[in-house]
């Protein structure tokens, strides 16, 4: 049986012995890892993440009345809320991912209303490990969303599903994040990378071809979850959002790496560097699709050494476990190596040729036994199918969406606003009619 398999079936299991049952559906969806293109999302700009083979499992099902209850074998208890109760600020803890999406989905004015009969009971079970970078907030939002929209007959759209992720985190749980998580882990494909442009929120499957190219990918977490990870993130962002007014763009995606220079004179160096690291980032994730598109992953190698360069001496975000292991790996034999995630800690992600896992694996453990490090955790990591669902193999059909005429509302932009409120009334009324 294989792992996502096991997985799955310890979900299913967790789900019998809470509530005594079966559950009518069951979601899954990955965690990832981002390949290149590092704090570009939040400037508009381009990243290339893929989804990973470990994952999250939501097994759920209906249940009368209009109260959904959440359990996760991750943590003690159940979470339950009345759909009509939650709301930006009622919830803390883990229980603010999943009742936030459903938040998210009952809001969207375009999708049918879950109505008065929404209760569900869900279980979930995972295998991504949480907040170690690899977005298991995103695997536990996109598998929820999932599941509920089966439950709900709600038919809702790839992008309807990544946004009420994404709204879950950023309005219910009070995290800003950008879009790129939501979008790896659902449209992720085995063998292959999500290239997204963050502007225009349109993504396009990047077929990886380690496989033919005798390449793999490893993961070489430094353990060190940096205290003021969050303090950095929000430093970063603001620099970059004044190196974009004070070029006159609306974000850094606007400067192009030959308009650099000019950028220079205007930027005092602290933010030039910044915006910089963003600028040329943009340009390494282009180069590297176009390598890749065109058979060519062992190119990818000298854009992530190059990416990690960047993050080390522009953004300022590396740290020296993360140089170290990014350096040593390179000096064992990768092609290339780099930080990925949020910096001041985490991991780096190295492409290595096949085989050459051990012996990498080793030396960077010796060098960190020799810097007194604390010992990496190393692990390859498979790029693998992005969310889906486990069961049952055919969904009920949908039902019908509400008349949006005066009250049609991008999904995106929609909010708690009274527009989606009253939309939504409207397509009670005319239902009712
Ligand atoms: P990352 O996404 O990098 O793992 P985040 O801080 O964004 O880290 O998200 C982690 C949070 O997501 C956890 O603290 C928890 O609230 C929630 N979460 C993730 N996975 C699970 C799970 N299996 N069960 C319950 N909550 C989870
Ligand atoms: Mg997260």
């Amino acid at each position: 049986m294989s792992f996502v398999g096991a997985i799955t079936e310890k979900a299913v299991a967790g789900f019998a012995d809470s509530y005594g049952r079966a559950p009518d559906v069951v979601w899954s969806a990955p965690g990832r890892v981002n390949l290149i293109g590092e704090h570009t999302d939040y400037n508009e700009g381009l990243v290339l993440p893929f989804a990973i083979s470990q994952r999250t499992v939501a097994a759920a099902a209906r249940r009368p009345g209009d109260v959904i209850t959440v359990r996760s074998a991750a943590f003690e208890g159940a979470v339950s809320a009345r759909l009509a109760d939650i709301a930006p600020g009622a919830l803390a803890g883990w229980a603010a991912y999943p009742l936030g999406v459903a938040w998210a989905l009952s809001q969207n004015p375009d999708l049918p209303a879950p109505g008065q009969e929404a209760g569900v009971e869900l279980f979930i079970d995972s295998d991504v490990p949480v907040g170690s970078g690899l977005s298991s907030s995103a695997a536990l939002e996109i598998a929820v969303a999932g599941a509920l929209d089966d439950l709900w007959g709600l038919g809702a759209s790839g992008n309807e599903v990544i946004d009420a992720g994404h709204r879950a985190e950023n309005v219910v749980v009070g995290a800003p994040t950008g879009i790129m998580d939501q979008f790896a882990v659902l449209r992720g494909e085995e063998g292959c990378a999500v290239f997204l442009d963050c502007r225009t929120e349109v993504d396009e499957i990047v077929p990886l071809g380690l496989g033919p190219a005798s390449l793999e990918l490893i993961l070489i977490d430094t353990g060190q979850r940096h205290a003021n990870a969050a303090g950095g993130y929000a430093d970063r962002r603001a620099a970059c959002e004044r190196a974009a007014r004070l070029l006159g763009v609306p974000s850094l995606r606007y400067i192009t790496v030959d308009k650099l220079a000019r950028a220079g004179e205007l930027l005092d160096e602290v933010t030039f560097r910044r915006a910089r690291h963003v600028v040329t980032e943009n340009a390494r994730v282009e180069e590297a699709v176009a390598a890749l598109r065109a058979g060519n992953p062992a190119a990818v190698g000298p854009l992530m050494t190059a990416s990690h360069a960047s993050m080390r001496d522009d953004f300022a975000i590396t740290t020296t476990a993360l140089d170290l292991a990014a350096e040593t790996a390179v000096r064992a034999g990768a092609l290339g190596a780099r930080m990925t995630g949020g910096g001041f800690g985490g991991s780096v992600i190295a492409l290595i040729p096949e085989g050459a896992y051990p012996a990498v694996g080793q030396s960077v453990r010796d060098a960190f036994a020799a810097a007194a490090l604390s010992a990496p955790a190393i692990q390859p990591v498979t790029p693998s199918p992005g969310a889906r669902r486990e069961y049952p193999t055919v969904p009920l059909p949908p039902r019908p969406r509400p008349s949006r005429g005066a009250f049609q509302a991008s999904s995106r932009s929609s909010s708690t606003s009274s527009a989606g409120r009253l939309a939504r009334i409207m397509w009670l009324v005319s239902i009712s009619r």
